[in-house]
C-alpha cells in the first residue's frame, strides 16, 4: 500500500531509496534545492525513501500557489466547500488501513495506534463538516432607528501548518479541515521524519475535488519553516513541536504580524490517591506512560504517588509492564521503536542519569529481546522509582517509554508539585474520592484534565491546548477555539436610507 504513494509520486532514483516530493498546485514536484533528508523505518533502521528539502525558492512558489488559490476558493459558497469535506471523509473512511500502514512504517507506531491516530484526526474533518453552522454570525435589527447590525467570520488568507514527528497525520488534521472548511489556503509543512502521510493526504485531496492550490505539502527543515514564518502572503501559523521551537516560532511570527498559535512540549503528571482502584490505575499508568512508547505530547511520563499507595502500585505497574511485547508495529507487538537512533540514545542516556542520580530502576529497557529484523531504535517499557524533581529524568521532557515514580506524602504535595513544573499540557488524577477529584480539576495549572481518565485529548469539537510552556498564543486548536484562529471578525452596521434620514449632523454617531 505504501507503494502506492511511491509509485505515484518519486522522481527516479536508479537504486537508491525513492525520492519524496512537495505537493504544489495540485500535483506532486520534485525538489529542486539538491538538499534530502533520510527517512527511516525506525523497526529495522533501514533508509526507506529520501525527502526533499525546500529552499527559499520552493517556499516562495508553494505560498504564491496557496496565494492564488485562495480568492476562488474563499468564494466558493460553503455548500461546495462542505460537500468536498464531506467527500474527504468518505474517502478517509474508505481508505484509512492505508494511511495508517504508512504512519507505522514511517513513525514506528503499532497498527492499532495508527489506526487510532487517523480516527482521533478524522473527527476534526466531521467537526469541519458542519462549518456552514459554525461560521453563522449574528444579526441584531433595529440597533439604533432604522440601523441593523450584524456580523460574519471571514477567512485570513493562505495559513500554514507545521507538524511534528509523533503524530504525522492527527495533528496536521487538528488544523487544515477546519482551515480549508474555512475558505482558507493550507501550507502544510510536515515534519522531516514523516512526510508520506501529508503526501498520502494531498492526493486524498485530489481525489474528494479539492481544487488545486487550497492544500499545499511543503518538504524541508529549518529553511522552509523559516520562510514561512517571514513569507508576508502567510497569515498565520499553527505549530506543533519541541517547546524551543515553539518559542522560537510564537517570536518570529508574530514579529512579522502572524497570528500563532505554538503548541509545544509537554511533562505530563498522573496523581494517584491512595483511594484510588489501584489496578485500574496500574492498566492506565501502563497505557498512558508505554503507549506510542512514550512519543506522545499527551503521555504520562510522571507517575505522583500520594501517601501509602507507592509500593503496591509501582509492583503492579512492573508486573503489567514486564508482561508487553516490543518490536516492529506491523507484528502485533504492543509497543513499538522511538523514531531515531538518536532519540534511542537520548532516552536511555536519561535512564542511565536517573539511575546515578539515585532513582531504582524497576524495569530496565535498555536492553531486553525486540520482535523486529535489522537495526531498530528499541527501548523498552522502562519503570522508575523514588525519583526525585531535582533529576533530569524529571525535570525535563524525555519523549520516550520511561515512566518515573515520585512519592509524595499529601494531596497538597501532589498538586503543589504538578503546578510548579513549567509544563502544563495534561494531567490526570486518579481516585474514587469525588470532592479530591473536583479541587484538582479547579486547583491543577494545566490546559487538559483527566479524572479517572490518563489521556485526555478533547474531543474535536472541543478544544486541545496546554498551559505555560506547553502553548505559545492565546487560542488552543480545533473546537470553536480552532474556528476563531482561521477566521477573523466583522461587525457591518446598515441603515438604508429614507428622506427623514436627510441632514447634517458631525458629532460622533449615537444610538436613537
Ligand atoms: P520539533 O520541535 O523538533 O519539530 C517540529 C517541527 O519543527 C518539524 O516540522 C521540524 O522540521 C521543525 N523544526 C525543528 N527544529 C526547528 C528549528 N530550529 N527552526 C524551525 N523549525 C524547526 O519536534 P518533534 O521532535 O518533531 O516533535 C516532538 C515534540 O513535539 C515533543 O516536544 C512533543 O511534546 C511536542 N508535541 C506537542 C504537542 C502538543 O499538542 N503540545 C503535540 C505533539 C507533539
Amino acid at each position: 500500500m505504501t507503494s502506492t504513494l511511491r509509485d505515484t509520486l518519486s522522481a527516479p532514483t536508479g537504486d537508491g531509496p525513492p525520492e519524496l516530493t512537495h505537493w504544489i498546485g495540485g500535483a506532486a514536484r520534485a525538489g529542486v534545492s539538491g538538499r534530502f533528508g533520510d527517512v527511516t523505518d525506525p523497526a529495522t533502521g533501514a533508509v526507506s525513501a529520501r525527502v526533499p528539502f525546500a529552499s527559499d525558492d520552493e517556499v516562495a512558489d508553494a505560498v504564491a500557489a496557496a496565494k492564488t488559490a485562495f480568492p476562488g476558493w474563499r468564494d466558493t459558497s460553503l455548500s461546495a466547500r462542505t460537500q468536498i469535506l464531506f467527500r474527504f471523509r468518505e474517502l478517509l473512511n474508505a481508505r484509512a488501513p492505508e494511511l495508517a500502514a504508512l504512519i507505522t512504517a514511517e513513525h514506528g507506531k503499532v497498527a492499532s495506534d495508527a489506526a487510532g491516530e487517523v480516527a482521533r484526526g478524522q473527527e476534526v474533518v466531521e467537526f469541519a463538516c458542519g462549518m456552514p453552522h459554525l461560521l453563522k454570525g449574528s444579526a441584531t435589527e433595529n440597533a439604533s432607528t432604522g440601523v441593523d447590525v450584524h456580523s460574519v467570520r471571514q477567512p485570513l488568507g493562505p495559513v500554514a501548518v507545521i507538524g511534528p514527528f509523533n503524530f504525522p497525520a492527527m495533528v496536521p488534521m487538528w488544523f487544515f479541515p477546519i482551515a480549508i472548511a474555512a475558505g482558507n489556503t493550507v501550507v502544510l509543512k510536515p515534519s522531516e521524519k514523516v512526510p508520506s502521510a501529508a503526501l498520502w493526504i494531498a492526493e486524498l485531496w485530489r481525489e474528494a475535488g479539492l481544487p488545486e492550490g487550497v492544500f499545499t505539502v511543503l518538504n524541508g527543515d529549518k529553511v522552509a519553516v523559516d520562510g514561512l514564518l517571514s513569507h508576508p502572503d502567510i497569515k498565520s501559523v499553527s505549530f506543533v513541536g519541541s517547546t524551543p521551537v515553539a518559542r522560537h516560532i510564537y517570536e518570529t511570527g508574530t514579529a512579522h504580524g502572524k497570528r500563532v498559535q505554538a503548541l509545544g512540549g509537554a511533562k505530563n503528571h498522573m496523581v494517584v490517591l491512595p483511594d484510588a482502584d489501584l489496578d485500574l490505575a496500574a492498566d492506565q499508568a501502563v497505557n498512558a506512560g508505554f503507549g506510542s512508547a512514550g512519543e506522545r505530547c499527551m503521555s504520562i511520563s510522571a507517575l505522583v504517588a500520594v501517601g501509602g499507595c507507592a509500593d503496591v502500585l509501582v509492583d503492579k505497574i512492573a508486573q503489567r509492564a514486564r508482561g508487553l511485547r516490543t518490536g516492529d508495529g506491523r507484528r502485533g507487538c504492543d509497543m513499538g521503536p522511538l523514531i531515531t537512533d538518536a532519540a534511542r540514545a537520548r532516552v536511555t542516556g536519561y535512564v542511565d542519569a536517573g539511575e546515578s542520580e539515585g532513582a531504582s530502576v524497576v524495569v530496565d529497557g535498555r536492553t531486553g529481546e525486540f520482535d523486529a529484523d535489522g537495526e531498530g531504535f528499541f527501548v523498552g517499557p522502562t519503570l522508575l522509582d523514588h525519583v526525585g524533581t531535582g533529576m533530569s529524568v524529571y525535570t525535563d521532557e524525555i519523549f520516550g517509554p520511561v515512566l518515573s515514580v515520585v512519592r509524595v506524602d499529601s494531596y497538597d504535595e501532589a498538586v503543589e508539585l504538578v503546578n510548579a513544573n513549567p509544563y502544563g499540557n495534561g494531567t490526570a488524577i486518579f481516585t474514587n474520592d469525588g470532592g479530591a477529584a473536583r479541587r484538582f480539576q479547579n486547583e491543577v495549572e494545566v490546559g487538559m484534565v483527566g479524572v479517572n481518565v490518563p489521556v485526555p485529548v478533547p474531543m474535536a469539537y472541543y478544544s486541545f491546548g496546554g498551559w505555560k510552556n506547553s502553548l505559545f498564543g492565546d487560542t488552543h486548536a480545533h473546537g470553536t477555539e480552532g474556528v476563531g484562529f482561521f477566521t477573523r471578525g466583522k461587525v457591518v452596521t446598515t441603515r438604508w436610507l429614507d428622506p427623514s434620514h436627510g441632514g447634517l449632523d458631525l458629532g460622533f454617531p449615537q444610538n436613537s
